[in-house]
């Protein structure tokens, strides 16, 4: 199959052309077509798999085949994204996908100035990316306009969920005219996922695709047992001797980032640190430096990293495993990308091998585990409670491991599968500073 069995106007074939593109992917195959036809949809996909693409090029064309009076432009398209990141992301691929059609697009979320926003807004845009705390602060203001909402896309309503921000999502559907187009995404299923599609979705088409993570035989995944308090020394040595060049390691706190980042500094490294605390321009040039290799290392926690596309990134290092197996999957999904051949390697201490059974339960499947010389783990350490960050914001660590950390808070809490996020509502604030 090609782009133009899919029935894609020429402006998007050239722009799909520019872009290298040859082949739909799976769920690029499956969704334009139902997109094309109006319906709404929910689609099993995650980030990694060009779902951006699924809905963005026929949502396009839909919006393009109505032409309206350059100056009374209104917002046709509204599309909700978890996090920052994914939203400049999505705001990027409008741009491109778009670049031959006369019509405009424009990303707001939190963390920056909403004034150059709010005349953005009343320059008039077709299409608004924009995430949730952010918009509902312009509609409070009065300062955004959603009544001629026609295409309604919900990215990554499972994260959206984790993190909290379902009455938000709510509210936004509330304000959004009662004909509309939906298209909702998420990588996983959860009873509250299809409360949401329920209430959201009407006869509604379903994509799913593989996740190519957990099928895909790109990605090698393995494991290396070490103890904690030598990870790092373990992760900058492996860096070092096996000369990569580009690895996204993930931590579960945000302090655990920052000292693993320290740390790699220190040892000659380069590496830089994302997460909530840091500033949107912060985070926005660690990314940018990491994906033109002027930095080696990137150390993310999992929301912060969410979304996060850059193509072919060759290794994921899990320098401690997350805490809800789902985020293993959307870590390693970072690799093995686009064709190319990726390595998950994840450094599991004697803490974390709850964790690591939850992540085998779920993707089916027993990872390789091995011990490198010089590093073996101390058998007469026992197993303690991993604790988790101080109110989700990291900190501490009951081994803490050299320049890791191990997550914070008070000892001896059980671990959980479950995230807070999922079930306590914090405040629009609250959630712009956390992530
Ligand atoms: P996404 O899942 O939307 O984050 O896309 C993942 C990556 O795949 C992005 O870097 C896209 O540029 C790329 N991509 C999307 N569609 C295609 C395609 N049909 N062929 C090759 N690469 C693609």
């Amino acid at each position: 199959m090609t782009f133009t069995d899919l029935n894609l106007n020429d402006s998007l074939l050239k722009a799909i052309n520019d872009q290298g593109y040859t082949t739909p992917t799976p769920v690029q195959a499956q969704a334009i077509p139902y997109i094309l036809e109006g319906r709404d949809m929910l689609a099993g996909a995650q980030t990694g798999t060009g779902k951006t693409a699924g809905f963005t090029l026929p949502m396009l064309q839909i919006l393009s085949e109505q032409k309206m009076a350059k100056n009374h432009r209104k917002i046709r398209a509204l599309i909700l994204t978890p996090t920052r990141e994914l939203a400049a992301q999505v705001a990027d691929s409008v741009k491109i996908y778009g670049k031959y059609l006369p019509l405009k697009s424009a990303v707001i979320f939190g963390g920056v100035g909403i004034n150059p926003q709010i005349t953005m807004l009343r320059n008039g845009i077709d299409i608004l990316i924009a995430t949730p705390g952010r918009l509902l602060d312009h509609v409070g203001q009065g300062t955004v306009d959603l009544s001629a909402v026609e295409v309604f896309v919900l990215d990554e309503a499972d994260r959206m969920l984790d993190m909290g921000f379902i009455r938000d999502i709510r509210r936004v559907i509330t304000i959004l005219p009662k004909v509309r187009q939906n298209l909702m995404f998420s990588a996983t299923y959860s009873d509250e996922i299809k409360t949401l599609a329920n209430t959201l979705l009407r006869n509604p088409a379903e994509v799913e695709v593989a996740r190519r993570n957990t099928s895909s035989e790109l990605v090698s995944q393995s494991v290396i047992l070490v103890d904690c308090k030598r990870k790092s020394a373990l992760l900058g040595e492996l860096i070092v001797k096996n000369k990569w060049e580009q690895v996204l390691v993930f931590t579960r706190t945000k302090h655990g980032a920052n000292k693993l980042t320290e740390y790699l500094q220190k040892i000659g490294v380069t590496a830089a640190a994302i997460h909530g605390n840091k500033s949107q321009a912060a985070r926005t040039k660690a990314l940018n430096d990491f994906k033109l290799s002027s930095v080696r290392v990137l150390v993310a926690t999992d929301i912060a990293a969410r979304g996060i596309d850059i193509d072919a990134l060759p290794h994921v290092v899990n320098f401690e495993l997350p805490n809800i197996a789902e985020d293993y999957v959307h870590r390693i999904g970072r690799t093995g990308r686009a064709g190319c051949e990726g390595e998950a390697l994840s450094l599991v201490c004697v803490d974390e091998f709850d964790y690591l059974r939850g992540i085998e339960k779920l993707i089916n499947k027993k990872l390789d585990s091995r011990i490198i010389e010089g590093y073996e783990p101390d058998p007469s350490i026992k197993a303690e409670p991993i604790q988790r960050g101080r109110g989700g914001a990291g900190g501490g660590g009951n081994r803490g491991s050299n320049g890791g950390g191990n997550g914070g808070g008070s000892r001896g809490s059980k671990p959980t599968q479950k995230r807070d996020g999922g079930r306590h509502e914090p405040s629009r604030r609250d959630k712009d500073r956390r992530y």
